[in-house]
């Protein structure tokens, strides 16, 4: 640039100028810093308190992490809105469920598994909309990170959890200690897969195994929702709107019911035993 100021006083004056920019930055940053009042987990309009949690609903990312940004579709707010009315729909059905998060905010990993560890053996639902670097990939899929073998006394204090008012024992020949696996969120990934992929709105990418912090570490059953691909323009256009949002939350919140339909009657299901070990007997007292 051919100017008639000296280059020490141009780089005073962009200096100044980024200075200040940096000062309004940082003063909006400490606007939208200030600590809210809500605890992990609490529900401060919690219709059902009272009642027993029977699910754990985790809004992806939130605060400084935006998650995936695509067009002008914010992830970490798409997720929070279909995770409030998944709880909404539940909450219709009876069915009461903390949150790890209910506004804009930084929640660690490790404290979104904490609340799921406080209420083990309930469905623990992360939410979260993908990304890809082609455009035409979309549909929904569910993460899980389980099927590992059980050896019996696992199982016999699972989780510390009562079912049903009874707890789990297991009883077998030889190998007692071998051969029982937990799928419980592969059980509970396909009920809300199939429920959010019945009717045609989204492609069923399948229930797939990927060690992801929250589903490895919250207790089963526990599952990360990857709802659909903002990267997907179509797909984009449809969670841009609140009735299509809406659907979908209506439609975890059936799977979820589903899956509880099963497993609060039924406090074995979701766990399969390998037939090779021989014969075994599950009973409940
Ligand atoms: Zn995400």
């Amino acid at each position: 640039m051919d100017s008639a100021l000296p280059k020490g006083i141009w780089f005073a004056i962009v200096a100044a100028v980024g200075v200040s920019m940096l000062g309004i930055h940082y003063s909006m940053k400490s606007a939208d810093e200030v600590p809210t009042e809500e605890p992990v987990g609490e529900v401060a309009d919690d219709v059902m308190k009272g009642e027993p949690v029977r699910v754990v609903l985790d809004p992806g990312h939130g605060g400084g992490d935006g998650g995936t940004v695509v067009f002008s579709l914010l992830e970490k707010e798409l997720a929070l809105d279909i995770s409030m009315r998944v709880r909404r729909a539940l909450e219709r059905d009876g069915i009461r469920a903390v949150m790890t998060r209910q506004g804009d905010r930084d929640v660690e990993l490790a404290e979104r598994v904490e609340l799921g560890r406080k209420h083990p053996g309930v469905p623990f639902v992360s939410i979260h909309l993908n990304r890809y670097k082609s455009a035409s990939v979309r549909g929904a899929e569910v993460y899980v990170m389980d099927g590992k073998p059980v050896p019996l006394p696992v199982v016999k204090g699972y989780d510390g959890q009562k079912m049903g008012g009874s707890e789990l024992h297991w009883t077998s020949g030889n190998s007692a200690n071998q051969g029982f696996f937990d799928r419980r969120s592969t059980t509970l990934g396909t009920q809300i897969l199939a429920a959010m992929t019945d009717g045609g709105d989204l492609e069923n990418r399948g229930v797939r195994q990927r060690k992801l912090f929250v589903v490895e570490h919250a207790p089963p059953p526990s599952v990360l929702v990857e709802c659909g691909y903002l990267s997907n323009p179509g797909e984009a256009r449809k969670f841009s709107k609140a009735a299509f949002r809406e659907k979908v939350a209506q439609n975890i919140a059936k799977g979820i019911g589903s899956y509880l339909e099963e497993a609060e009657k039924n406090p074995t299901y979701g766990f399969t035993r390998d037939s090779t070990l021989g014969e075994a007997v599950l009973t409940i007292k």
